[in-house]
């Protein structure tokens, strides 16, 4: 199993996964950075919580142009300030291949996302970032498991052995919720591949009651951690608020985590 140590190259509290790991690793944060006060005051609350990576997108792919396009670099900077702050390694999602050098500057976990999810040049791209960053590759959400694998092959095969998968579910029929959480695909996973595997409850059900449920049932199916999204008012969130929780909510998530973590 590939161990994979987050956090090596700037200066913050690292954090392993994979492996021998005891207990999940939550990523934990907003779904897009809107301001340094909205950053640094989440950070600081998902760290109380317990989780042990910050979250945050800059460069936000949404689904229509007219929507919140997130800070771009200037919130890269914020991810930098938040990280000093708290010392919470940060991940973020880089959306082209031209951008990566520049986001592998402040990040440190490259996060590819569902849309991405097969855009090689990218895959070929964060693979070969210099730093050797690790990825977090989502799942495309139509992508079977062996074109997820090969998406992920790509990133190893230019170089870069440090990819951590991601189930963020997959596009079914059924409008109630906004994707399908495929939770069988863990255990699948750890029979196809070392690499490590964490769910995101938040984009797979896009609905924040069901979050710390599927964060259960994740950790059961052995996930080796979460990624979830967290705002300090999930109402005003300007983007994915339907599916953001508090920091008080993350905390007792968390909590239920490590204790089903521990009956393993
Ligand atoms: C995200 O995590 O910010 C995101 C956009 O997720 P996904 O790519 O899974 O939709
Ligand atoms: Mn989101």
């Amino acid at each position: 199993n590939t161990t994979i140590t987050i956090g090596e190259t700037h200066a913050c509290n690292p954090v392993t996964i994979g492996g021998e790991q005891s207990m999940p690793v939550v990523m934990a944060g907003p779904c897009a950075v809107e301001s340094r006060e909205q950053l640094i005051t989440t950070a600081q609350a998902v760290k109380r919580a317990g989780a042990r990576v910050l979250r945050g997108g800059a460069f936000k792919p949404r689904t229509s142009p007219y929507q919140f396009q997130g800070l771009g670099i200037e919130g890269l900077h914020m991810l930098a300030e938040a990280r000093e702050v708290t010392g919470l390694p940060v991940i973020t999602e880089v959306m082209e291949p031209g951008m990566v050098e520049t986001v592998a500057q402040y990040a440190d976990v490259l996060q590819i996302g569902t849309r991405n999810a097969q855009n090689f040049p990218l895959l070929l791209a964060a693979g070969r970032n210099s730093k050797k960053l690790p990825v977090l590759l989502k799942r495309g959400f139509s992508s079977t498991l062996d074109e997820w694998l090969l998406a992920a092959e790509y990133i190893l095969a230019a170089g870069n052995p440090n990819v951590i998968l991601c189930e963020r579910g997959i596009r079914s029929y059924d409008p109630q919720t906004r994707n399908v959480l495929d939770l069988t695909c863990i255990p699948l996973l750890h029979q196809l591949t070392h690499l490590p595997i964490v769910v995101d409850p938040s984009h797979s059900t896009g609905r924040r009651e069901l979050v710390p449920i599927m964060s259960r049932a994740a950790i059961a199916a052995e996930a080796q951690g979460l990624i979830i999204e967290a705002h300090p008012d999930p109402d005003k969130a300007l983007c994915d608020s339907k599916q953001s929780i508090t920091p008080t909510q993350l905390e007792k998530i968390i909590q239920e985590t490590h204790m089903i973590a521990r009956m393993l």
